[in-house]
């Protein structure tokens, strides 16, 4: 990313340049070639964003209307990556790998796991249920004794270079003539119901029609400079990459009754568990404590080939948490006229990120949603109290 020249007025200033930002200004004048657009980021490098700490998979398994419809158009903009995000030619391989998510139940989460299908099937997701013997038959490296049921996607799910779909975005928002400003917003100016002027910390500020919150884990903060309640926490996730002996064919991506989670990950898999003193804003360090205290011993239970593990290293990245109901904040938020979130997909955003970003260019460009309806993701849901619950939260 390049510091444009001073820009002192836009119609649309985002900000923050990870997968959501990136998306919405590649749509903005993907539908619309005049509208002028700002996109500030304030590490070009992306340290410390979520986006390229990722573990970068999509699933279709979610028992929601909106999240499996924004999944389903999420697929096919994966799919068709290389055809809407190439540039001059240069046409970028995400590395797309349909390799399924399982999701295992004991006796307790069986019927949570038969309602969520019972929804899927409704939506056309291409889901299947399996009996303890069937995984077995499928996955003979799985250890089923305690389970009683397992949720496979059979197409639609797998994992992708999340890193790769970062700079293929921001690549192809650079070339349609998005100003990419480096800078950090510090605060902004409200007039009424209408946030006006951005300011950055180097004193350089813009007045704009528009003004998009896409700062992930640090929503909230971006949000009290226009005096504005987000409910969004960054809370630290760490991720562990595992070399194992012994192959394991066909692994898909396995959420376990446990919690941890797991998939392959190129010659190794990477993993991780929810932590038990889940608090915010912890430093950017991996919990290493976390592998032998909880992932190992589930891992070793689940897939005996595990007990010979080698730790190979580990990161750390933020959930974007929103805290009121664990599902995006998409939409004007209710106290402005102009103040546009894109917020708190707690776990789930890279694979929204696509869609969402066309969806939300549309309603900004129109007043209305076109491709998508993401009315149920209103950010007032939290103003009135009315949490949109979606069963299939991972982590
Ligand atoms: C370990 C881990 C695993 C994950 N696995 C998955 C997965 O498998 N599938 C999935 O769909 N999702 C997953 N996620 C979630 C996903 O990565 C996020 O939902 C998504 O990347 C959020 O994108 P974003 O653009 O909103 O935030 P970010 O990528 O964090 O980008 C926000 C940007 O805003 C910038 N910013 C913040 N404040 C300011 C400011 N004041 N001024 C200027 N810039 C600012 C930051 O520097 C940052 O670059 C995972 C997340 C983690 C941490």
């Amino acid at each position: 990313m390049q510091d444009s020249d001073t820009c002192p007025s836009v119609d649309v200033l985002v900000i923050g340049g990870g997968v959501m930002g990136a998306s919405l200004a590649t749509w903005l004048r993907l539908c619309d070639p005049s509208v002028s657009v700002a996109l500030v980021e304030r590490d070009t490098t992306w340290t410390s964003a979520s986006s390229a700490l990722s573990a970068a998979s999509i699933r279709q398994q979610f028992t929601t209307a909106v999240n499996i419809e924004i999944s389903r158009q999420s697929l096919a903009l994966l799919r068709t990556a290389a055809d809407w995000l190439s540039v001059e030619g240069d046409r970028p391989d995400l590395g797309f790998y349909e390799g399924g998510y399982l999701i295992l139940a004991g006796a307790e989460g069986a019927p949570v796991l038969r309602q969520a299908h019972a929804i899927q099937q409704a939506h056309a997701a291409d889901v299947a249920l399996f009996s303890p013997a069937q995984l077995h038959a499928r996955f003979p490296w799985l250890h089923v004794r305690d389970l009683q049921l397992g949720s496979l996607g059979l197409s639609g799910e797998g994992w992708f270079d999340g890193y790769r779909l970062l700079s293929a975005l921001t690549a192809k928002a650079r070339h349609l003539g998005v100003h990419m400003v480096r800078g950090e917003v510090v605060s902004m100016m409200r007039d009424g119901r209408s946030v006006r002027d951005v300011r950055l910390a180097d004193g350089r500020g813009w007045s704009a029609g528009v003004v998009v919150n896409a700062a992930g884990p640090w929503a909230r903060g971006v949000a009290s400079m226009a005096g504005l309640e987000v409910p969004v926490a960054a809370n630290r996730r760490t991720v562990f990459v595992l070399d194992c002996p012994t192959p394991l064919p066909s692994c898909p991506l396995i959420v376990d009754t446990s919690g941890f989670w797991l998939r392959p990950d190129g010659p190794y898999f990477i993993g991780g568990v929810v932590p038990t003193d889940d608090a915010a804003d912890l430093p950017l360090e991996p919990d290493l404590a976390q592998f032998e205290d909880s992932f190992w011993p589930a891992l070793a239970h689940r897939i005996p080939a595990f007990e010979a593990v080698k730790v190979v290293r580990a990161w750390a990245g933020y959930y974007e948490i929103n805290t009121f109901d664990h599902n995006g904040l998409v939409g004007l938020h209710p106290e402005s006229d102009n103040f546009f979130l894109m917020n708190g997909f707690s776990g789930h955003g890279i694979q929204q990120a696509p869609a969402v970003g066309r969806a939300l260019a549309e309603r900004i460009l129109t007043g209305a949603y076109r491709s998508l309806d993401l009315a149920a993701l209103s950010p007032s849901r939290v103003q009135h109290g009315a949490p949109l619950t979606e069963l299939a939260i991972i982590g």
